[in-house]
């Protein structure tokens, strides 16, 4: 059975390359009815960042990503382990690595080094004054396993590193990147064990992959250069090696690659500006991956059946603005109002507009589709509605005034059509009703249309350019149209 993991470091929120790393490894695994697990290295401890497992699971959660074993968050808040692997964190598994080591230190594949720092520093001095690379020269290579246990015994501090064939090449087929090929005597003795006891990366990501009976593993592009040592250390084993998949590199249109110094890479940003999770989700998935023809608009459940690495690119993955701009619009056109409204409240409350103890649903309903075509983003949306909450607007009297018309005029036709206005009933309230009685009310009158128009949209808004003057009336409902179309003829 496929098996992928996600196998991120709880050192902060959750990238937008992490994610797209998550999401392509759980779509592998939907796609070939397979599990998908979460695991979390934490083994280099100066690095974590305390709340970020919670964070890691509440953003994949939010991106619909189900782990079928690995952690979860339980009903009280609690973080839980399920599956039969476990434990799925590192910082747990210290006892299953001091065993693994064993054997490959009992079949010479892994040695103790003593090397202290000083040493260390000056050999990578050296070799960089020499122009050669900077690697480990084997100084403690063939120390026999009786003398450095004996040492270690005598509480001498040691790391254990991987005693890596000094021949031959480590091949492999990435299903991104095709062939790859690294010769063995440009790899370094990798450390497997820190003097802390703790496994490094390398060591634990081989063991737990193994015994998580890992079949993909699917990554980022900048651990390429790992997957011969990984690969060493399977072959030392005498373990299968699992099918890898490295994942291009996320750029921005600058063709840089994206970086935290950029901002807005974190999904909590993404979330807080008022993505669609939809949006965003179909906007990741495209981020080296297509499927082959036109089509654009995928959710979760399509692109578990249409995913596979045939239709992965090698090439860098651009971030483009634009177009997840232009997915997260086409969602929020896509959504009905209501739905609208269930992903718009939270920002409505947090913008101070709606007050979460008094939810006027009905009103939300119809305001919302105001602005439905336009708006980016929720926050967009939220902050374009914003003048259908005020107890009041603050209106420039001047601009109430209509390009060819006057203070006296614009103030008359204000007054006309409260009067109009009162006498419609709250039944034909409504922007189709209100707006066929008024054109034929206006022509009846003899107005002209913009003379009327004009000022009513501005007392309904306050704003140069905003919705029709039908539409905003219709939201308000008849009660505060009136109120404010009488106070905005107050200040002419
Ligand atoms: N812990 C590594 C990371 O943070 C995982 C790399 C891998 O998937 O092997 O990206």
């Amino acid at each position: 059975m496929t098996r992928t993991r996600f196998a991120p470091s709880p050192t902060g929120f959750l990238h937008i390359g992490s994610l797209r790393t998550a999401l392509f490894a759980y779509l592998f695994a939907r796609h070939e009815k397979g599990k998908f697990i979460l695991r979390i290295e934490d083994t280099d401890r100066n690095r974590l960042v305390e709340g970020s497992i919670d964070q890691i699971i509440r953003s994949l959660e939010w991106g619909g990503i189900q782990i079928d074993e690995g952690i979860e968050i339980n009903k009280d808040g609690n973080l839980v382990q399920k599956g039969e692997c476990g434990p799925y964190i590192q910082s747990e598994r210290l006892k299953i690595y001091q065993e693994y080591i064993q054997i490959l230190l009992e079949s010479d594949n892994a040695y103790y080094c003593f090397c202290i720092r000083e040493r260390l520093d000056h050999l990578r001095k050296t070799q960089e004054a020499n122009k050669q690379a900077t690697r480990y020269d084997g100084h403690c290579r063939s120390l026999s396993l009786k003398e450095t246990k004996k040492r270690v015994a005598h509480g001498e501090p040691a790391v254990i590193r991987l005693k890596m064939p000094t021949e031959g090449t480590i091949n492999f087929v990435d299903m991104v990147r095709g062939e790859v090929s690294f010769e063995n005597k440009q790899i370094d003795d990798q450390i497997l064990i820190k003097s802390d006891g703790f496994p490094t990366y390398h060591f634990a990501v081989v063991v737990d992959d193994h015994l998580m009976k890992i079949t993909h593993v699917i990554r980022g592009e900048e651990w390429i250069s790992s997957t011969p040592k990984h690969i060493a250390l399977y072959q030392a084993f005498g373990w299968n090696v699992p099918f890898f998949a490295h994942l291009s590199l996320l750029v921005n249109e600058q063709r840089q690659k994206l970086s935290k110094r950029h901002g807005d890479i974190s999904l909590e940003d993404f979330k807080e500006k008022g993505y669609l999770v939809e949006a965003l989700i179909n906007f990741i998935s495209f981020l080296g991956w297509n499927p082959g023809d036109e089509r654009e608009m995928f959710t979760l459940k399509e692109l578990e059946k249409e995913f596979t690495f045939k239709k992965v690119s090698k090439a860098p993955a651009v971030f483009n603005r634009e177009k997840l701009n232009w997915y997260n619009k086409q969602y929020i056109i896509a959504m009905n109002p209501e739905e609208l409204v269930d992903n718009a409240l939270p920002f409505f409350i947090q913008h101070g507009l709606v007050n979460p103890e008094s939810i006027e649903r009905d009103f939300l309903v119809r305001a919302v589709q105001l602005e439905q075509g336009r708006a980016v983003t929720l926050v967009d949306l939220v902050e374009a509605l914003g003048f259908l909450f005020a107890s009041s607007l603050i209106i420039e009297p001047e601009l109430l005034v209509w390009k060819k018309s006057t203070r006296d005029d614009a103030k008359e036709k204000l007054n006309q059509v409260v009067i109009f206005f009162q006498t419609i009933k709250e039944g034909e309230w409504n922007k189709v009703k209100l707006k066929e009685k008024t054109m034929v009310w206006i022509q009846e009158n003899d107005f002209c249309i913009g003379n009327v128009l004009w000022p009513v949209r501005v007392a309904l808004s306050g704003q140069k350019n905003s919705p029709g003057p039908f539409e905003i009336a219709g939201v308000l409902g008849k009660d505060k149209t009136i109120v404010r179309i009488r106070s905005a003829a107050s200040l002419l």
